[in-house]
């Protein structure tokens, strides 16, 4: 249908219907696990009670074409990022700590330098496993046709794909149960796409599982998860849809744990995880894939003794999710760069060094999901070596483009997880502090504007125990964003590099137009699910 009307959205309820839908939505959450852990000081090891995740009672309205266009993309966005990650040199310019990143950002300088110590070693991976997220936004500048620019390209942890399924799957049973009170012809259910991210993320897991372990059938999948993780259930369902569908075990353990318990066979170097012989007998867990759930921020890492276990890890032979090169591939530099001249062409169209090479149009189509980006230290030949300016007051290109166009950018450095970036009024001041030396560490992206005035009804549990009464949810404007989950296995065969990649499922997440972030787990979005217009 067209003429949709965005700023009419969502329809109006009444006190008694909002009330009605509230109950429907949070008790199917409830019984149908879009859970949470409630927020403590510190989790409980045996866990007694939930909350349900943040969520959007009403689907967010998305151009169907959009939609398609997203879904389309992701098969080069998984190709693109795997070659990245196998491109040694291209990653050593970019991410390294001679030229790159790495060298202004210790946090990227230690994995880098971890990867680059195995390498040095003759330790490559023969296969590794991404599971993607390629996020987007709306573009539509002064009221325009609204346009799909991406927000970021996730390699690592790419979470909430579970949960989505399951909030696609309430909207459609709020649908069915009260046809929404009949308050929109837009709400029937071949508008509510499917979403079957649970199998898609179980099925690229089960894939490297069988890569690996075709002869040794005992061997589990490793979740590396965080010490104090909230959002355990959405990794769960994986777990149990590996067990049921593949007939696939998982053990999940902390970069804490493991600092103990993870061991590597000097000869084979299989990965084994120690655990006590009354949980199994033989005392030793072979891993065959190791999928990070943690490590991509440097809390992750308090001690030197954990980037030691995390390049323990990566000195085995199970398949990494994501392995160090695939982790660096997803730096919000390396975003930068491929928008620079050539460089997607590089990846995308050589057909010397590639099996198979897209088309012009195919790669202008990518191209035009970029929003325009530039390191801050472009123009910073104006520095000595030392980081000083060469004329006392004068800003480097980078900088000072920055400072004037401020107010339609965001800044980014090398981070995950939400919270990390500087917004618009804050730039100038933030500039003002920012040692000269540090800009490599720093790209400018120019703002998303999505369209203004659409709507949504958000409910978040109402205390920390989820005991006391909701607020009823009130009408707030809302930004949403739109995440494609895709996998890959890939690596070097003769020199050559091929991927097996698949697109699966997606994910929206809501949030008021009050948060410059998004983010559900930083607290910013709700979950929410797609209203194909
Ligand atoms: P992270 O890896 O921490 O999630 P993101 O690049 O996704 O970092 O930025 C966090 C949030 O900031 C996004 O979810 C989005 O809401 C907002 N954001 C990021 N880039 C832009 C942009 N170019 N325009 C508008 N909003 C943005
Ligand atoms: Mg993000
Ligand atoms: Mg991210």
């Amino acid at each position: 249908m067209t003429g949709f009307d965005f700023a009419a959205w969502p329809p109006t309820l009444t006190e008694a219907q909002l009330e009605e839908l509230s109950v429907y939505a949070t008790t199917y959450a409830l019984s149908h696990g879009l859970l949470y852990l409630p927020p403590a000081p510190s989790l409980p090891k045996v866990p007694t009670a939930a909350i349900h995740a943040p969520l959007a009672l009403f689907p967010s309205p998305l151009p169907r074409k959009l939609f398609e266009q997203a879904t389309r993309l992701q098969r080069i966005y998984n190709v693109l990022y795997s070659r990245v990650a196998l491109d040694d040199e291209f990653l050593d310019q970019v991410m390294g700590v001679e030229t790159g990143v790495g060298k202004v950002d210790d946090f990227i300088g230690q994995l880098w330098r971890g990867w680059k110590a195995l390498r040095d070693e003759g330790i490559d991976q023969s296969l590794h496993l991404g599971i993607f997220r390629s996020d987007y936004l709306l573009h539509s500048p002064n009221g325009e046709t609204p346009e799909l620019k991406q927000v970021e390209f996730n390699t690592i942890s790419s979470s909430f794909g579970p949960l989505s399924q399951r909030v696609s799957e309430l909207h459609r049973y709020l649908l069915s149960t009260t046809g929404y009170f009949n308050t929109s012809p837009y709400l029937s259910l071949e508008n509510l796409p499917p979403n079957q991210t649970i199998s898609g993320v179980a099925a690229g897991l089960a894939a490297a599982h069988s890569a690996y372990s075709a002869s040794t059938s005992n061997a589990r999948i490793l979740v590396v998860a965080q010490d104090n993780e909230r959002n355990v259930f959405d990794q769960r369902w994986l777990e149990y849809e590996l067990l049921n569908k593949h007939s696939i075990r998982m053990i999940r353990r902390t970069l804490t744990q493991l600092q103990k318990v993870a061991k590597v066979d000097s000869t084979t170097r299989k990965l084994f995880i120690d655990v006590p012989k009354d949980l199994e007998a033989s005392g030793s867990i072979e891993i065959s894939v190791i999928y990070f759930r943690a490590a991509y921020t440097p809390h992750d890492f308090p001690t030197p003794a954990y980037y030691a276990t995390r390049f323990l890890l990566e000195r085995s032979t199970a398949i990494k999710c994501p392995s160090l090169a695939l982790q660096l591939a997803g730096g919000k530099k390396v975003q930068e760069v491929l928008t620079q001249a050539g460089v997607l062409e590089r990846f995308l169209a050589d057909g010397k060094k590639y099996h198979e090479v897209f088309s012009k149009e195919e790669i202008q189509e990518l191209r035009d999901s970029f929003m325009a980006m530039w390191g801050l230290d472009v123009g910073d030949d104006l520095l000595t070596p030392d980081g000083q300016a060469i004329q006392a007051g004068k800003e480097n290109f980078g900088v000072r483009k920055a400072r004037e166009e401020a107010q339609v950018l965001v800044l980014k450095p090398q981070r995950e997880g939400g919270g990390n970036n500087v917004y618009k009024q804050d730039i100038p001041a933030f500039l003002d502090t920012l040692p000269p030396q540090e800009r490599q560490a720093w790209i400018a992206m120019q703002l998303i504007v999505t369209p203004a005035d659409v709507g949504n009804y958000l409910i978040r549990a109402g205390s920390t125990t989820g005991s006391s009464d909701i607020q009823a949810p009130v009408r707030t404007n809302v930004i949403s964003e739109l995440g494609i989950f895709g996998w890959s296995i890939f690596g070097k065969e003769g020199g050559h590099s091929h991927v097996k990649e698949d697109t699966m499922g997606w994910l929206v997440r809501t949030k008021g137009t009050d948060s410059n972030e998004g983010g559900v787990a930083t607290g910013f979005s709700v979950l929410d699910s797609l209203l194909l217009v």
